[in-house]
């Protein structure tokens, strides 16, 4: 679970730049929708975009784009931050995330796929799933300064970019 949630987060964030309004169509409903469960419960309204609000096809560069850069400012705090799941842990009381047991009571996260939520807050909450089930890595969490790609030196030592930024 937590493995498919960090798959499409890193997709998102070191990909989207990049995206069409045909790939953002394709990662909503692959691995996004892989990663999550939908719900009915509505994210604080703070989170959400006013009902009824409908994405233009010029306007999906600006989603994206906006998108991008709230999840990035997000995570480059995450990553200066002592406490690196505090944001998950928020998440998780605004029912963004849920926790969840399986039959055999093995404890898991899920992020929820509610109506209107916002681009940035759905990546980050998949990105919150995941911290919450392997806090270790997110002590490594790294947003590249100079091609903005994220990872976790735990795993991926250099981002390739020729830059030391460590
Ligand atoms: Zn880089």
């Amino acid at each position: 679970m937590a493995d498919r949630c960090r798959r499409a987060a890193l997709a998102f964030t070191n990909g989207a730049e990049v995206w069409t309004k045909a790939d953002l169509a394709g990662w909503l409903v692959g691995p996004y929708r892989g990663a999550t469960r939908s719900g009915s419960m509505p994210p604080p309204s703070r989170a959400s975009s006013p009902p009824g609000r409908k994405v233009e096809p010029a306007a999906v560069d600006d989603l994206l784009s906006d998108a991008h850069v709230r999840v990035l400012t997000v995570l480059e705090n995450v990553a200066i931050s002592r406490t690196k799941t505090a944001f998950a842990r928020r998440l998780l009381e605004e029912h963004a995330v849920q926790r969840i047991t399986d039959h055999g009571h093995t404890v898991g996260w899920i992020p929820m796929d509610a109506p209107r939520m916002r681009l940035a807050y759905r990546v980050l909450s998949l990105f919150a799933a995941d911290a919450l089930a392997r806090p270790a890595d997110y002590e490594t969490l790294t947003v590249c300064h100079r091609c903005e790609r994220v990872r976790f030196r735990c795993l991926e030592e250099s981002c390739g970019c020729m830059r030391d930024d460590d």
